[in-house]
């Protein structure tokens, strides 16, 4: 048990130019967060390499505590999705933020939250009830930002700092989506 982290705030990160706006915010209202790498869900593996090393340098410069928990989980996401590709975000979701809320618990933080919910393109009722589920499971409380207004912003600023933006969300299939879409619209 850690009681320095009794006044942070354990934050999920999905990548780094989502994490840009959750953090100047959560450091304008006063609270330090700590970031948490657990993402098993990003493929393939050159592009799970690419997403953690930005973070890793963005944590670097800005004095941000980052804590890696190291997973390409490319058999495991899989596994559980299948055969139900189209509904695998909920599994992506809650093997994220139950690993988070474990570590917040078990570390010392009394509080998580996830910069999942800065993106207007994730299901975010759906990133909250999961959460919640995780908070009572593991006895830490889920803090809710709805950090969707920041977006464009945050986006705007990492690319001005010349930091890697991904083109899909995460796993194969989103990848795969990208393209479908773009042969559609070639199409039309
Ligand atoms: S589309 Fe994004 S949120 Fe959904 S399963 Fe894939 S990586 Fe996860």
């Amino acid at each position: 048990m850690n009681d320095n982290n009794k006044s942070k705030i354990l934050m999920h990160t999905c990548c780094a130019p989502c994490s840009v706006y959750c953090i100047d915010t959560l450091r304008a209202q006063g609270t330090e967060p700590v970031s948490f790498w657990f993402n098993p869900n990003i493929h393939p593996f050159t592009e799970y390499k690419a997403r953690k090393k930005t973070l890793v340098e963005y944590s670097e410069s800005i004095g941000m505590k980052l804590i890696i928990k190291n997973e390409y989980g490319l058999r495991s996401f899989i596994s559980a999705v299948y055969p139900d590709f189209d509904n695998r975000c909920s599994y992506c979701y809650e093997v994220r933020l139950d690993e988070t809320a474990k570590y917040a618990s078990e570390n010392g933080f009394d509080r998580f939250t996830t910069t999942l919910l800065v993106s207007p393109y994730q299901n975010h009722e759906l990133i909250c009830d999961i959460a919640e589920a995780s908070a009572a499971r593991y006895g830490v409380k889920f803090e809710y930002h709805d950090f969707r207004p920041g977006f464009r912003e945050g986006q705007e600023k990492a690319r001005e700092l010349g930091m890697y933006m991904q083109k899909y969300c995460g796993c194969v299939f989103s990848e795969e989506d990208r393209y479908k879409k773009r042969k559609k619209k070639n199409q039309e």
